[in-house]
């Protein structure tokens, strides 16, 4: 468990005198165990984490376990799936988003652009006023919904 400590001073005359020290012991904040949470299941892909596991991993009660995934499904940024683990009932945890992958942007037109050292927001040449790069992002989002059948 981290700790901070504090040490209290007492200035006299342009002279510091130690008074004491004090040491405590931070608990971690529920914002922190959210987002360690939503981490590990964002690390565990289209596979998914039982709430066992994930408890397991967070050294997390499952009550406190229950909670922040159902937080964490409330924000939109999970979703849960019933699932029949070893005779019981539980629930698999899914991110709804996964972390970018480097492959997104490999076909990006600034990647190999021969003007990309004189573009820039506001100049003559600009990502605002590109027609290459506009092109390229009406193309992935195409691709995309496609993928995922939204439209
Ligand atoms: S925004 Fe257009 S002009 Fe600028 S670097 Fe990308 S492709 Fe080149």
């Amino acid at each position: 468990m981290p700790t901070r400590q504090y040490i209290f001073f007492y200035a006299m005359d342009a002279t510091y005198y130690l008074v004491g020290c004090q040491e405590e012991t931070l608990m971690p904040k529920e914002n922190d165990l959210e987002q360690k949470a939503l981490q590990l299941i964002m690390n565990s892909g289209e596979e998914g984490l039982l709430q066992s596991e994930l408890w397991r991993k967070m050294e997390a009660s499952s009550r406190e376990g229950s909670r922040i995934s159902i937080k964490l499904e409330k924000k939109g940024l999970i979703y849960r799936e019933r699932e029949l683990s070893n005779g019981r009932w539980t629930y698999r945890l899914y991110s709804t988003r996964q972390p970018v992958s480097i492959d997104s942007i490999l076909t990006c037109p600034c990647l190999t652009c021969e003007k990309s050292i004189r573009c820039g927001a506001g100049g003559r040449i600009s990502p605002n006023k590109c027609d290459l790069l506009t092109q390229w992002i009406l193309d992935s989002i195409r691709k995309e919904t496609s993928l995922t059948g939204d439209n």
